[in-house]
């Protein structure tokens, strides 16, 4: 079976635009036709060559499409239905699949270094090699093949191109403000870092009824964005000091890093207030370490901790976020950013290292 691909050759080299050889989609598998895929920060992590993974690759672990054939044993879905993809096809079996995280998944983890799937192979070729999948994904092409338990239904109401940012960011950063931190209604927030998660991040607060909600980003449109989607404080970092002393004299309640890098890690946590929680979010180049002070959490009693993919199973948050979706709480439209064709990739990723406001979609 033949698809059409944005192959990933390593960071100096643009990506290529080929065609390539799928393995015919197995009895518990969907072969699902991409509609739109989003270009997420961890994508920009291998285009800066700040991850090291097997080559050549597919891309692309954010999107929606719909489903054009499905293997012998699928129940939840059938041909010509739409889905979102959740990124995490785990095992099922290990510790952290058994606690309900399947995207901390042991097994899953190891195949995303790999380059696989949670099985070890990629069902998909170029030029008779193996192409490995990122994310255990590799959503940046025509069609694709995925396991049945992360092509999730999404049972109409949410364009494709909207849906597409549910599957990573709009879980992450939402999942992370409710469910990783538990944020409550009346409490204050702080979101450092406004790119796709962080304006999701900003939603997930007003959806819990945050207070006040304060958002830090050197880029002035994208303050601009958060703005709209319902921060009620935006500043630049030199201005983060003087508006958090006028809005959370004692710190937020909770605060969010959604870069992931040591400098961001410890600006969250020290406008964090005392007892506070303080979730890292974004995901750090490899190799990153934090340097904090020990008084943050020994005199001041703060909590650190960090998430991953929203701290809950993508097929029960989903659905939470699909109602907020069609009932207009969670704004979608707005988080849009510019859309390219396949054979555009090259510029969909150029704009995203941009850091254009919103989210950059390619629509294969
Ligand atoms: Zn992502
Ligand atoms: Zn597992």
């Amino acid at each position: 079976m033949k698809s059409r691909a944005a192959v990933f050759h390593g960071p100096q080299a643009p990506l290529e635009v080929r065609e390539i050889e799928l393995e015919e989609p197995g009895p518990r598998d969907v072969l699902v036709r991409m509609a739109a895929v989003g270009i997420c920060g961890t994508e920009l992590h291998s285009i800066r060559g700040e991850w090291t993974r097997p080559t050549p690759s597919v891309l692309g672990h954010e999107g929606a499409g719909v489903v054009e054939a499905v293997g012998a044993d699928v129940t939840s879905v059938k041909p010509g239905d739409e889905v979102v993809l959740s990124w995490a096809p785990s095992c099922g079996e290990c510790a952290d699949c058994r606690r309900g995280r399947p995207a901390a998944c042991i097994n899953l983890h190891r195949a995303i270094g790999n380059g696989t799937l949670v099985d070890g192979t990629t069902g998909m070729t170029i030029d008779g090699e193996t192409l490995y999948r990122g994310t255990a994904t590799g959503a940046l092409q025509e069609r694709l093949t995925v396991t049945e338990k992360v092509a999730l239904p999404i049972g109409g109401g949410v364009p494709l191109e909207e849906a597409a940012l549910l599957g990573c960011a709009a879980l992450t950063g939402v999942g992370a403000v409710l469910f990783a931190a538990e944020t409550q209604p009346g409490e204050s927030v702080l979101v450092v870092g406004a790119g796709g998660v962080g304006q999701f991040c900003v939603q997930g607060a007003r959806l819990a009824g945050a207070e006040t909600i304060v958002v830090v980003d050197p880029l002035a449109a994208r303050l601009e964005l958060a703005r709209e989607l319902g921060a009620t404080h935006a500043t630049d970092p030199d201005g983060l000091k003087a508006l958090m002393k006028e809005v959370a004299p004692d710190g937020a309640d909770r605060a969010f890093d959604v870069v992931g890098n040591p400098e961001t890690a410890a600006l969250a946590l020290r406008f964090t207030r005392s007892g506070g929680t303080c979730v890292i979010v974004g995901i750090p180049a490899t190799g990153e370490r934090l340097d904090l002070d020990f008084a943050e959490f020994n005199r001041r009693e703060k909590f650190l901790t960090g998430t991953m993919y929203g701290s809950e199973d993508p097929a029960v948050a989903l659905p939470i976020l699909l109602d907020h979706a069609r009932t207009g709480r969670l704004k979608l439209r707005e988080l849009l950013g510019a859309t390219y064709p396949l054979e555009q990739v090259n510029d969909a990723f150029d704009a995203a290292l941009a850091g254009i406001p919103g989210r950059v979609l390619v629509l294969p």
